[in-house]
């Protein structure tokens, strides 16, 4: 695998990789939002399962097969597509999944996510409050000494290079001409791996390109703070890797408008934007993720009329449960 990251941060070709993506991902224009609308579909960068977190696997799942580890420990919600998606993901490769769940409102896509969970032999432990989900995650991890932990969200300094290289791979579509260079990435953030990691990716190249991080998680896990550690955590792994060339500061912005009642709390305005998302990308969207996603971009291109917007689809569409 020969990564356009490689090229700035020499050191990570080292590291244990497995690859997993389709690369590069399609880039499109969306008419029915926008003149200047496109869209980056990370939603298909793998028949298995895509969304967001599957380049980051290709690190994580390397980094656990080098180790010898064959069972991976993590927690999330119960429709987690962080769960999902590491479960089939971890599945195809060999490794047994442990996760760990944490109650939150119930919804048609939270009983999709418990299937596709199973069906890929996840072991699920679901814990209720999130105290007793901490409680239950330290007593799997005593009990599995040798397991590989990753916590919610999954975003650590290691795995962020995966959105870095994945802004990486849109600039050589800039240049090839298939996609105009963004004035402004609108993405989903919950624990802020693909945020950090996209602006980051833009900082080194000297992009203006904005990234904004449409929360969807509470203010407690995920807020200008947090995002700082990452962006700082990520930008001192890559010096460490290789990096030498400056670094513009990251131009990242939080937009806290449709988080409603919390991660996993549906709004009228996600319900619009789930709808929204399923005729745009023809799978169904659903309220914690893209349908408050959609709803920031479609107010967002009506707030800034001058502005090329790249809306970055981080939920999979590929490998799901249809429903009638
Ligand atoms: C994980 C996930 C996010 C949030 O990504 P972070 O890097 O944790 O901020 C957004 N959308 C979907 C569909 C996800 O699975």
């Amino acid at each position: 695998m020969d990564l356009p990251l490689f090229d700035v941060a020499p050191g990570l070709a080292r590291r244990p990789f497995i690859s997993l993506a389709a690369r590069p991902t399609p880039v499109e224009r969306v008419p029915a939002l926008g003149e200047r609308v496109w869209a980056k579909r990370d939603d298909v960068v793998s028949p298995r399962y895509g969304g967001n977190k599957v380049r980051r696997w290709e690190w994580l799942l390397g980094l656990a097969r080098s180790k010898g580890a064959r069972r991976i420990v993590t927690v999330g919600g119960l429709g987690s597509t962080q769960v999902t998606s590491l479960c089939v993901h971890g599945h195809a490769e060999g490794f047994e999944v442990d996760a760990v769940l944490f109650d939150q409102p119930w919804t048609p896509f939270v009983d999709e996510a418990l299937l596709l969970d199973e069906r890929a032999d996840g072991h699920l432990l679901k814990a209720g409050g999130y105290l007793r989900t901490a409680f239950k995650t330290i007593g799997v991890l005593r009990g599995e000494p040798k397991a590989l932990f990753v916590p919610p969200g999954a975003s650590t300094p290691l795995l962020n290079v995966a959105y870095v290289d994945a802004l990486l791979e849109l600039a050589a579509q800039v240049e090839r001409g298939e996609v105009p260079r963004p004035d402004r990435i609108i993405v989903a953030c919950g624990s802020g791996g693909t945020a950090v990691g996209l602006a980051l990716g833009a900082a080194i190249l000297g992009w203006p390109t904005v990234v904004t991080a449409v929360r969807i998680t509470d203010l407690l896990v995920s807020n200008p703070l947090t995002l700082r550690a990452l962006l700082s955590g990520t930008q001192r792994l890559l010096r460490r890797e290789g990096l030498t060339r400056p670094v513009a500061r990251p131009r990242l912005e939080m937009d806290h408008r449709f988080i409603g009642g919390g991660y996993g709390f549906s709004t009228p305005e996600a319900e619009l934007g789930a709808r929204r998302y399923g005729e745009v990308f023809g799978a169904a969207g659903e309220v914690t993720y893209s349908g408050k996603a959609m709803a920031a971009l479609e107010r967002i291109v009506a707030e800034r009329p001058g502005e090329t917007l790249l809306f970055w689809n981080t939920l999979s569409t590929t490998g799901r449960e249809p429903r009638g």
